[in-house]
């Protein structure tokens, strides 16, 4: 099934007020997905932006300077910080009226204890990215990111005019905590403390699992598989083979068809 122009009006009708959380590993796409569901009309809450935010808008507290001790490092900042700060905006009305899209958090098992004793989530969509790309997409594929819309880019996904966002014309940058150790840490972290738990959101029957790439007998467009230096790029899959990815619009598709199958 593919949604034209008039679905679109019907799908926003249908996620309308949905609380849905994007879980997944660093740089397995949140950001890219979270600006789909924003086209959607869902508010995009995402726990590094907040935390950024803060960061960056107080730095002088003694709150910021710690959050920035554990960021740089790849590190996970505590719970008490980024549960506050995070429901803080959840508890916003424009989150309760309109519904939102969570990224980023939870990333703990306390983290997701208090989300679930305080929220209804009616969906988890996990991305389900191949190891190897993620960490060669964030360092290798050199991933930037819009500082006004947060649109990510990469050598895979290229802006047209380098440097400048193609959505919202806002200068591109590359993150300092986007380096091969740092990355290797955050790996390491969401496998021993945030993959863990997926279980747990399974057990309630709310997780849908949304992959990147497309099976070998999938007929596709090639203008929705991600291409590198004009190729199909195929990517390593973690059973050794290799898979085609899908790009940016192709990835938008397939999430706007799981959720008219799910919500319409
Ligand atoms: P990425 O998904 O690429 O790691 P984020 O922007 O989500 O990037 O997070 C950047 C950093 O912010 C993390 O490395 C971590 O230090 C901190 N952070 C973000 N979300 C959380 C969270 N839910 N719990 C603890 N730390 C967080």
């Amino acid at each position: 099934m593919i949604v034209f122009m008039e679905n679109l009006e019907k799908l926003k009708a249908a996620v309308r007020g949905k609380k849905i959380i994007l879980f997944g590993p660093p740089g397995c796409g949140k950001g890219n997905r979270s600006r789909d569901l924003r086209a959607l009309g869902l508010v995009h809450v995402a726990s590094g932006i907040a935390l950024r935010a803060k960061v960056r808008n107080d730095p002088d507290s003694e709150l910021s300077k710690k959050a920035f001790e554990f960021m740089k490092r790849g590190d996970l900042v505590p719970d008490e910080i980024v549960v506050n700060i995070v429901m803080e905006h959840l508890n916003r009305e424009e989150c309760q009226k309109n519904g939102f899209v969570l990224d980023g958090f939870p990333r703990t098992k306390a983290q997701a204890e208090v989300l679930f004793s305080q929220v209804d989530i009616d969906l988890v969509l996990h991305l389900d990215v191949p190891r190897k790309f993620l960490a060669y997409g964030v360092v290798e594929g050199h991933r930037r990111a819009c500082v006004d819309c947060a649109t990510g880019y990469s050598d895979f996904d290229t802006p047209e005019v380098e440097g400048v966002c193609d959505k919202c014309g806002g200068s591109l940058v590359r993150r300092a905590d986007d380096n091969t150790e740092t990355i290797e840490n955050r790996l390491k972290l969401y496998d021993e403390q945030t993959k863990s738990f997926l279980q747990d959101f399974e057990a309630k029957g709310i997780v849908e699992v949304l992959p990147i790439t497309v099976s070998d007998d999938e007929e596709i467009d090639d203008t929705y598989l991600k291409k590198l230096k004009g190729e199909v790029y195929w990517g390593q899959t973690d059973k050794g083979g290799k898979a085609r990815m899908l790009n940016f619009e192709g990835m938008r598709k397939r999430l706007y068809k799981l959720l008219a199958e799910k919500f319409t």
